[in-house]
């Protein structure tokens, strides 16, 4: 599944591709990708003919900010601060086409035809995936994602601040420190692979309590983050075997060649040799190595 590096990514991609430029049309195959619109019709209304101002992430969520629309009428309800927000899921991708021509993929269910020919296209075969049309809260998030935590990466701040933001989302919790920092009203943007690689690199088990970190380990949470997260999207994500990740022109990312723990069950720690475990949680699988990580 996308976590933040890909979907950092995959809108570094899209950025230059689609800021000023005007969506001069919206196709919806299947209705399932626009789930969260009152009708597939309300999704096409609300972006045919505007225009994309920047784009921007939130966690695991790509977001699109519309210009204001253009003509001499307002729109009642003030339409400043559209923003369209794609949500890639499991399996979902974006893919960039350079014009009409190109060949779509299988399960291509929603096209954004851009006024100088291109294509963007959101392909998802397991339809887990979602865009849809929000509008900015007050605090320039889209209100649809007011619920989520700091962001993992922009939202941490520096020094103790950053420690700060982690400290309060593991105080007095009794859950397992993975899980917390997998749940996306603490922080956002972190999944099943990089809470297994951040806590290798701090140190600590995946299964401890949150609330049982010692200042330490929670400052050393709180700095590997950002350095895992960056060193992610350097190599540009992961791509598991079992997972679809590609970029917007279709490639798959290299980050797994360093994943330290994840996936790697059976394998050598590259700190200490020993094999890495695979501990069933929460319906998931947490990767760690117990002699590195306490
Ligand atoms: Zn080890």
């Amino acid at each position: 599944m996308p976590e933040l590096p890909e979907v950092e990514v995959v809108r570094r991609d899209l950025d230059p591709v689609v800021v000023g430029r005007t969506v001069v049309a919206v196709t919806v195959g299947r209705d399932r990708a626009v789930r969260r619109e009152a009708s597939p019709r309300a999704y096409v209304d609300a972006l045919t003919g505007r225009t994309v101002a920047a784009t921007a992430r939130v966690g695991k969520f790509l977001v699109v900010h519309l210009a204001d629309p253009v003509g001499p009428v307002d729109p009642p309800d003030g339409d400043a601060g559209a923003v369209v927000v794609v949500h890639l899921g499991m399996s979902g991708q974006l893919r960039v086409a350079d014009d009409a021509a190109e060949p779509r993929l299988p399960h291509t269910h929603v096209v954004w035809h851009l006024d100088d020919g291109r294509e963007v296209r959101f392909v998802d075969p397991r339809t887990f995936g979602q865009t849809w049309c929000s509008r900015l809260a007050g605090d320039a998030r889209p209100v649809a994602l007011a619920h989520l935590g700091p962001d993992a990466l922009d939202g941490l701040g520096l020094g103790a601040g950053r420690t700060g933001v982690v400290a309060d989302a593991c105080a007095g919790r009794k859950v397992a420190i993975k899980l917390r920092l997998m749940d996306q009203t603490a922080l956002a943007g972190l999944g099943n692979i990089y809470t297994d690689e951040i806590l290798f690199r701090a140190g600590v088990a995946p299964h401890r309590p949150a609330g049982s970190l010692t200042a330490a380990e929670v400052d050393a949470v709180a700095t590997v983050t950002p350095t895992v997260l960056a060193a992610a999207i350097a190599a540009r994500g992961s791509s598991l075997r079992d997972a679809q990740y590609v970029d917007a022109t279709g490639r798959p990312g290299t980050y797994q060649e360093q994943h330290a723990v994840h996936a790697r069950a059976g394998a050598p720690c590259p700190a200490c040799g020993r094999p890495i475990v695979r501990l069933r949680m929460g319906g998931r699988y947490a990767s760690y190595c117990a002699g590195c990580q306490r």
